[in-house]
């Protein structure tokens, strides 16, 4: 709450600080002002797509140009009011973004990054060759923006306009991450299996953010086109795509006010070694580019985290550590429960699953059933093929041959993200949580398949009862692990044994009818392991099925109604605890001396 304060009253100081700005600074201030607003609302979109989401784009100023082009265009040669511009330059910058988005976004490493060059530099090449829209020469004479009859021809009322849209894209920004759709987003970084683990689409998430930021640009265009009445086309080739980049990983990636900062940074100095370097040199402007360079390597070395990252060292330093806490807030309607089969009917059953990795079968005509209510266990030595028979049956991996049967479904084959969403929720033996995210996002993570607030609604909180519902329920989860008084603290301060509970809330979350734990208990203390065999018991009773590999045989012993043991690839045994702790194949192939 504290910090919450202190960061309201920044806030404060800052707005009261740039609305009196106009009334005291000369116009040269106020010009590099407005400059500042519309690099920093662009490098905002960059925050959320680079910082956040994990996408580079080396052409984020290709979006801010056609929306240029589209406004100026329409109001020049149409004689339309800028506002319909306004539409017009989103609906272009939104639309050419899902086209490229959906042509790019799938290339994975370094092609996403060098795809964006690619394509900032053919739009920007595209402006300079159009007789539409005037060449090189560009769009002269475009209107200047009125409000109710009130002209915003001079840059100290432009001033005005732009500050308020970026104050407002801030505003919507934080609201988005911390939302349904922000957590997705958050957890983009993860991979493409943690979300659909939680029944999300990674290529869905990344393309409704890349259009999000996208759309910044395109208003950051609008802008521009209105203040400066005059649009060519070197503002939008690459190099003002670099500038961008820079401005958002000068000021910071992981943080909203980095993009203000980084743009205030950046253009000031620009403008400053516009001024200094001339006195020293006759070729400035190469000059200007190696000390850009030079900039950007000492960034990259000594503050990844911008301007911002420094500060906040600085300032968690001072401040030390949280305390213990709790998720506070009025007590909502819960979720909608799924209705659980009843038990014993079967819920799983997997018929001659076979998985090859090239000459290697590791999973080689298994089938086995697990029916509702029961915890069965998977055991077998390292390399049996345990994991890969998890993400078999998850869909997480496509199988070589064999049917999976989930409820009423023929899941083989199916996307990930479609299974959990028919409740079939996971861990994995490696754990998957995002260590920046606190615990109660990493698990509010987990609800992402019950609930539905997309971006715009999260960006104007217009999703506050369901963020309630599923925060509640986060925190009910954690409850149930143990770590209810702890939510806002880092899943990655955790120790692994504990993250790997963590996954279980993440997964119960998603109100699942079957529980599929890739070993659980790896790297519990004893009284840890007996917590999480209680756990898993009340489970049971509550009519959730679980399938679990463990190695601890003690742990699963004591636990599991049955088991089915592999060995090489193949289903050696199948039956209950005693009867396989007698039979001589299991103990001669795996359980050895250890049973
Ligand atoms: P377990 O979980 O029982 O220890 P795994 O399912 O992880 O076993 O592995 C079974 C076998 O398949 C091992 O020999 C492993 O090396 C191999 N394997 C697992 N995943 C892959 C993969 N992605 N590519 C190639 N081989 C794999
Ligand atoms: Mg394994």
């Amino acid at each position: 709450m504290n910090a919450n304060r202190k960061r309201m009253a920044w806030i404060a100081v800052v707005v009261a600080v740039l609305a009196l700005v106009p009334a005291v600074a000369g116009s040269f201030t106020v010009s590099l002002l407005n400059d500042i607003g519309i690099g920093a609302l662009v490098a905002l979109g960059l925050v959320l797509l680079t910082g956040v989401g994990g996408a580079t784009s080396f052409g984020q100023a290709a979006f801010v140009g056609i929306a240029a082009y589209a406004t100026a265009w329409l109001t020049t040669t149409q004689g339309l009011s800028p506002w319909i511009g306004l539409l017009f330059a989103l609906l272009l910058t939104g639309l050419s973004a899902l086209a490229i988005g959906m042509l790019t976004l799938r290339l994975g490493g370094h092609f996403l990054p060098l795809s964006t060059i690619a394509w900032g530099l053919s739009i920007a090449m595209l402006f300079g060759n159009v007789d539409a829209l005037g060449r090189h020469t560009g769009l002269s004479n475009i209107p200047a923006l009125q409000i109710a009859g009130w002209s915003l021809a001079d840059p100290r009322s432009m001033y005005y306009l732009i500050w308020v849209v970026v104050g407002l894209a801030c505003l919507f920004s934080h609201n988005l991450l911390q939302s349904r759709p922000g957590r997705a987003i958050r957890g983009l970084r993860g991979g493409a299996t943690l979300l659909a683990s939680v029944g999300a689409d990674a290529y869905r998430v990344r393309l409704t953010l890349f259009v999000t930021a996208a759309l910044f640009a395109g208003l950051a265009g609008w802008l521009y086109a209105h203040m400066n009445r005059f649009v060519s086309p070197s503002p939008f080739d690459v190099r003002a795509s670099i500038e961008y980049l820079l401005m958002a990983v000068a000021g910071g990636l992981g943080q909203l006010a980095g993009a203000l900062v980084g743009a205030a940074l950046v253009l000031v100095l620009k403008n400053g070694l516009q001024d200094v370097l001339p006195m020293l040199t006759q070729r400035a402007g190469q000059l200007e580019a190696v000390a850009f360079a030079t900039l950007f390597i000492l960034l990259l070395h000594f503050a990844r985290g911008g301007l911002m990252g420094l500060l906040r060292r600085w300032t968690r330093r001072r401040a030390g550590t949280q305390g213990a806490s709790r998720h506070e807030a009025p007590a909502v309607d819960p979720l909608p429960h799924r209705q659980l089969p009843q038990r014993g009917t079967q819920v799983l059953s997997v018929n001659g699953a076979v998985k090859r990795f090239g000459g290697l079968v590791a999973v080689n005509d298994v089938s086995f059933e697990v029916n509702a209510g029961e915890i069965v266990g998977l055991i077998g030595p390292n390399g049996a093929g345990k994991s890969t028979m998890f993400n078999l049956l998850t869909c997480t991996l496509p199988m070589t041959s064999g049917q999976v049967r989930f409820l009423d479904h023929d899941i083989a084959g199916m996307p990930q993200r479609q299974v959990a969403r028919l409740g079939l929720a996971r861990t994995f033996q490696h754990v998957k949580l995002r260590p920046h995210m606190s615990l109660l996002d990493n698990v509010a993570l987990g609800a992402h398949s019950r609930t539905r607030s997309g971006i715009l609604k999260a960006g104007l909180r217009l999703d506050r009862t369901e963020e309630n519902q599923i925060l509640q329920e986060a925190q009910r989860q954690l409850d149930r692990i143990g770590l209810g008084d702890r939510v806002h603290e880092l899943a990655g301060s955790l120790p692994l044994g504990t993250q790997r509970i963590l996954e279980i809330a993440r997964a119960l979350a998603a109100d699942p009818v079957l529980l599929v734990l890739d070993e659980p208990a790896a790297g519990l203390r004893r009284k840890e392991k007996m917590a999480l065999g209680d756990l898993l018991r009340k489970l049971r009773e509550e009519g959730v099925t679980i399938l679990i590999v463990e190695h601890d045989m003690d742990f699963v012993m004591k636990l599991v109604d049955r088991l089915v043991v592999m060995n090489f690839g193949s289903k050696l045994v199948e039956g209950v605890p005693s009867a396989v702790r007698a039979d001589e194949r299991v103990q001669a192939a795996y359980l050895g001396s250890v049973v």
